[in-house]
């Protein structure tokens, strides 16, 4: 068990604390603030216990001195600040005197952030990478460290990985919530367990499908990767979307676990990916060569519903189908129409398929919706979190 943030004693301490303030922002205007929004119970937790918390995050990728006006925290240190209703003090620096300065001056809940810890990366990848020293330097600026950047704990930087190995260190309450939300539903989960695994390619995912067919009792294969393994099966696909250094991985896990992978009976077929095009339903053996797969079709449809109704926990991943053009859009409306009514509890993760729940409205309350895309999935292909590897044990 990892630790978590209210096992430690916060009072008069400095807390380092690791956010995912990774928003989106043009021309430093936040497109969307529901980080920074989702980073305030932990922060705020830390303030009323009384310590000095310094706030660490990157945003964007910093590969030359001009990212650098682009991707400051300034605009987000002001942002948090409004929404705290307290002052975070922005100090725009990644290290240095004025970054020592500043929290030797703190005093109990004070709040500072510094500057993107991606500026490290114009110094030869410092963060990214890692580096040892950097990752010294940033623990020792404080007595604590946590964790609450869930979007990142895939990854090994020193923001995240290396200062952690040079402090005590515990979850924050969404990298708690999450981790234990996705856990659970892998290695814990009501059967029978159904995996939906959609989207566009096959390579994304094999990771994703291996694991899958260990843990769950089915797993539907939608979106756009059946037609790598129809093409496996020697289906004419036409010009549907084919990964073909696939073909041999397909072949060989639907070899394997036939009575486990669902594979679409029909699809919705069209000319050309767009809204004008002709369409029509077909049977999975019948594609013309001039046609490209786009949705799943109506006895598909009917088979999902049978399988997501009978499930006990379900875990999707990937849309059905090309939803973002309407009249393509039904197998994946559909199905948020099912896992609406479902009583089964429901993992979702992955940024199309979370555009397409918000798009089709979901309102499932028995769900958990991930914020980390790459997270997420590294914890479905059964993968330990360098991240959260790393934090201390109970
Ligand atoms: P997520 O971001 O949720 O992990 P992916 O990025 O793997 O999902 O896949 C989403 C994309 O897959 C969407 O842009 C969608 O248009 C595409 N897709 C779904 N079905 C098909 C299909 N039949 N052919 C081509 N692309 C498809
Ligand atoms: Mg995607």
């Amino acid at each position: 068990m990892k630790k978590n943030a209210t096992d430690f004693k916060v009072k008069n301490q400095k807390v380092i604390i690791r956010c995912d303030l990774n928003v989106p922002i043009k021309n430093g205007i936040i497109e969307d603030d529901t980080r920074i929004k989702k980073s305030l119970d932990t922060i705020e937790y830390l303030i009323n216990g009384n310590a000095k918390v310094i706030i660490l995050s990157h945003l964007g990728r910093i590969k030359d001195e001009n990212d650098k006006s682009l991707y400051s925290l300034k605009p987000i240190a002001k942002r948090m600040s409004e929404l705290l209703y307290k002052e975070v003090k922005f100090i725009p620096f990644t290290k240095g005197v004025e970054v020592e300065d500043a929290i030797n001056n703190m005093k109990p809940q004070d709040v500072i952030m510094l500057e993107n810890t991606r500026f490290e990366d114009l110094n030869g990848n410092l963060e990214s990478k890692n580096d040892m020293e950097l990752s010294k330097y940033w623990a020792s600026l404080g007595d604590l460290f946590i964790n609450d950047a869930f979007g990142t704990l895939h990854r090994s930087h020193a923001s995240n990985v290396g200062i952690a190995t040079f402090l005590p260190s515990a979850m924050g309450f969404l990298v708690k919530e999450e981790v234990e939300k996705i856990s659970e539903c892998l290695t814990n989960s009501k059967k029978p367990l159904v995996v939906i695994l959609g989207g566009a390619k096959v390579s994304d995912k094999i990771g994703v499908i291996k694991n899958a067919v260990e843990i769950a009792d089915k797993v539907i294969i939608t979106g756009g990767m059946p037609y790598t393994f129809f093409k496996s099966l020697g289906y004419n696909v036409g010009l549907s979307i084919v990964d073909n250094d696939s073909i041999d991985f397909c072949k060989e896990i639907y070899k394997k676990y036939r009575d486990k992978i669902v594979l679409p009976i029909d699809l919705i077929v069209a000319q050309s990916i767009s809204e004008y095009s002709q369409t029509r339903l077909t049977n999975r053996e019948n594609i013309g060569d001039k046609e490209i797969g786009v949705d799943i079709g109506t006895a598909t449809i009917n088979l999902y519903k049978s399988i997501v109704m009978t499930a006990a926990t379900i875990i999707w991943n990937g849309p059905c189908g090309v939803f973002e053009i309407s009249k393509f859009s039904n197998g994946t409306r559909k199905l948020v129409e099912f896992l609406n009514i479902t009583s089964a509890k429901i993992l979702i993760g992955g940024g199309d398929t979370i555009s397409a729940i918000n798009k089709f409205e979901f309102k499932n309350t028995n769900a958990h919706i991930s914020t980390g895309g790459g997270a997420s999935l590294e914890m479905l292909e059964g993968k330990e979190l360098p991240g959260l590897k790393v934090i201390s044990d109970k």
